[in-house]
């Protein structure tokens, strides 16, 4: 069986379903049997309509008197029906379902798993899902589950599956570490279900054989880039000598023990790839800046990608004063540099040693005269892809050397198999001097007495010397507001966790930016003499620079913000934080956040801002408690489970679909197979289907 024919090859589905599965990126055989259930709903627990409890629920039952209206509320179509079994009716509600409407045969029987709960004065099922009683293999009772893809549901994938229950046998076995047919029958027993023990068993597989790809795929990342040629920096200790003595602090023990280490890697001919792990304030772009200056002196050139242009800008104004004086040629090329063509011929013609920029860099026509190393700073992906693009940039045709840095501590469990392909090193320590971040819960009632005084204290401060604005009358705020799960109240039923995978922005736009706005305003009113401004994602980049650039100069006393300050940006005058809602983020990005304060001299202060309405959770107290980034890291492993942490990792970056990074067994067993499959070069070539799998995790992933 070719798993890799298109999903036309598939029983039942025409053109048309075609062109959803491929639209939601089921385009092969392999891709629809790999999309597997969300979740099992079970019909052992049945209960007859006169018996039912308020919770979850699950009645079977007929349906009718189907009705569908516009809701009062804009965008809500609720979908209204009876349900009957031989004991009594029940009323049931769906929202934004309207294919309901045309879903049912009257004289059918179905199952209605869902909520029974008291809405508008009146017990009703909510937003029940499905499954038609004739459909369900009562052997087992178990009912799978799929998230929905545009008009096509969870029973049509069920009727899909159904449909090509036959093609199971002949799916080939694919990895060479586990027993024969060990593969076709997890995906069987994944798709069509006979105990929870089966599913659960089915599952553990796939898990392993998607952590082998991926841990292979590392390896194999590892020998292509062995195999690409790169330029030799040599290693002049004299000039290195002369830039730390340059610098107005001593250096970290583990910022020499990090920048030794590129050093080391860029004296090799096979590029390097390597990760530079540091909490905030760890001093990453020294470690940078050393690299750079090695390279300029053997006059090669160096390219440095920021996220954004504010701190494409900030790393060009601390870097040209550490090592222009040194004679290294520093150039900023944003969208908003003026002289843009002329700057790029003088790139071209190596008239600039670092070029400091946004990934714009990449994507536009700037062309490098001898590119010999990049530096990553705060990103998420960086592919083979993009790696070949700045080769074409470099007539020599060599590949340059690669350092990323990120904020995101690892662990090294993961460092080791999921990371394989990256050397790491990591700052481990603060430069001397550094104050902690002194951090406190307070409740929202607690604001007035507690926050506002603070604050009044902070704007009548004297500035920080450190900071550099030039309008500063005293010390400034970021409020950081609320996040927001979701906008829209109805609750999707069949949507599913994974279906917002890869949602940069995250969910609730809109009121995210209400949310801003309404708190700035309110801030206006409790201090009527500051200067308030906002700040949200969904402003434009030219925009929302203004607005930072202003913060920077010292033109605003407290930013309202969402999280989009969250990276990088070092504005040393300001020393207070609050941050909303505290207890809707993770640990790892409370610690980002409040990382942006606590940059300069004076001493910083962060406020965790709760309803109140519990005690505040463990991860709080910890924060509250320690400004160690690994530490936190460490508590916040033990107390969610990296699933958590490394969510959008997971299934943004690494793709991930099954596997979590808290199966470390599993992890371990996967990492010790594919070590022997690599030991026979001639796997290579007999498993054909595993190499062609792979491809997609062929990209260099840094996260943060
Ligand atoms: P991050 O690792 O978060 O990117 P930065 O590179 O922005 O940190 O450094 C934070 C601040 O610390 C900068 O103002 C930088 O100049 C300063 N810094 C870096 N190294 C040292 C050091 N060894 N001693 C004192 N200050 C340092
Ligand atoms: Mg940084």
């Amino acid at each position: 069986m070719d798993l890799f024919e298109p999903v036309e090859g598939l029983k039942g589905v025409g053109p048309k379903t075609a062109e959803i599965l491929k639209k939601y990126g089921i385009r092969t055989v392999r891709d629809f049997l790999y999309n597997l259930p969300r979740d099992y709903e079970s019909y052992q627990a049945v209960t007859s309509i006169a018996e039912m409890r308020p919770g979850k629920v699950v009645v079977r039952g007929k349906i009718d008197s189907l009705t569908s209206r516009k809701a009062r509320r804009r965008n809500l179509t609720v979908t209204e029906g009876v349900i009957r079994d031989n004991t009594g009716a029940v009323k049931v509600v769906w929202f934004n379902q309207s294919y309901r409407i045309r879903q049912f045969l009257p004289d059918k029987e179905y199952y209605f798993t869902g909520s029974y709960e008291l809405k508008n004065g009146r017990y009703s099922l909510i937003s029940p899902s499905v499954a038609e009683v004739a459909d369900i293999d009562m052997s087992s009772g178990l009912n799978p589950v799929y998230v929905a893809h545009g008009s096509l549901k969870s029973h049509d994938f069920r009727r899909l599956m159904a449909n090509s229950r036959d093609r199971f046998v002949d799916i080939p076995d694919l990895l060479p570490s586990v027993k024969p047919d060990t593969r076709k029958k997890a995906l069987f027993y994944a798709h069509f279900p006979s105990s929870v023990q089966m599913v659960g068993k089915a599952r553990e597989y796939l898990a392993y054989e998607e952590l082998f790809e991926l841990i292979l795929a590392s390896r194999l990342n590892r020998r292509e880039n062995e195999k690409l040629q790169a330029e030799k920096v040599p290693f002049v200790a004299e000039k290195v000598k002369g830039l730390v003595g340059s610098l107005p602090f001593t250096l970290t023990g583990a910022q020499r023990r990090a920048a030794w280490d590129i050093f080391q890697d860029m004296e090799r001919e096979v590029p390097m790839n390597r990760l530079l792990q540091g909490d905030v304030g760890s001093g990453k772009t020294m470690v940078a800046a050393l690299a750079a200056y090695e390279v300029a002196v053997a006059g090669h050139q160096v390219a440095l990608l920021a996220p954004t242009a504010i701190l494409a800008t900030q790393h060009f104004e601390g870097l040209s004063k550490v090592l222009e004086p040194l004679g290294v040629r520093v150039a900023l090329l944003t969208g908003a540099t003026k002289g843009k063509k002329e700057l790029k011929m003088r790139i071209l013609a190596g008239e600039v040693d670092l070029v400091i920029g946004t990934h714009a860099i990449l994507t536009d026509d700037t062309e490098f005269a001898r590119l010999a190393l990049v530096v990553i700073d705060e990103q998420h992906r960086f592919g083979v892809e993009q790696r070949q693009k700045l080769m074409m940039k470099s007539p020599s045709g060599l590949a340059p050397h690669l350092l990323a840095m990120t904020a995101t501590p690892i662990p090294r469990s993961l460092q080791l198999t999921v990371f394989g392909d990256l050397d790491v090193s990591i700052l481990d320590e603060l430069p001397a001097g550094r104050q902690a971040i002194a951090t406190s819960i307070i409740t929202e009632v607690e604001t007035k007495e507690r926050l506002y005084p603070k604050m009044q204290e902070i704007m009548a401060a004297t500035p920080d010397t450190k900071g550099r604005g030039r309008k500063m009358r005293g010390q400034q705020i970021y409020w950081i507001c609320k996040a927001i799960e979701n906008a829209d109240g109805a609750s999707g039923g069949e949507k599913g966790a994974r279906s917002g995978k890869g949602a940069g922005g995250g969910p609730g736009g809109t009121s995210e930016i209400i949310s801003v706005k309404r708190r700035c305003k309110r801030l206006q009113e409790v201090f009527p003499r500051a200067k308030v401004e906002f700040l949200h994602g969904k402003m434009k980049p030219a925009e929302k620079d203004a607005v930072m650039e202003r913060f920077a100069e010292g033109e605003i006393d407290i930013l309202v913000s969402t999280t989009v300050v969250e990276v990088g940006v070092d504005v040393p005058n300001a020393t207070l934080m609050v941050i909303e809602n505290a207890e809707s983020y993770g640990l790892a990005q409370l610690h980002q956040l409040r990382g942006r304060v606590g940059r300069g001299a004076s001493a910083a202060y962060c406020y965790l801002l709760t309803s109140g309405d519990e005690p505040p959770s463990r991860r709080l107290k910890e924060l509250e408690r320690s400004n160690d980034g690994f530490h936190l890291a460490e508590v916040d492993l033990k107390l969610r489970g990296p699933g958590e942490i490394y969510g959008a990792l997971q299934h943004g970056a690494l793709d991930l679909r099954i596997a979590t990074l808290a199966d470390t067994k599993l992890i371990a067993r996967a990492r010790k197979d594919v070590e022997r499959f690599l030991q026979k070069p001639e796997n290579m070539l007999q498993y054909k289907e595993l190499m062609r799998g792979i491809t997609k995790y062929q990209q260099i992933t840094t996260l943060n």
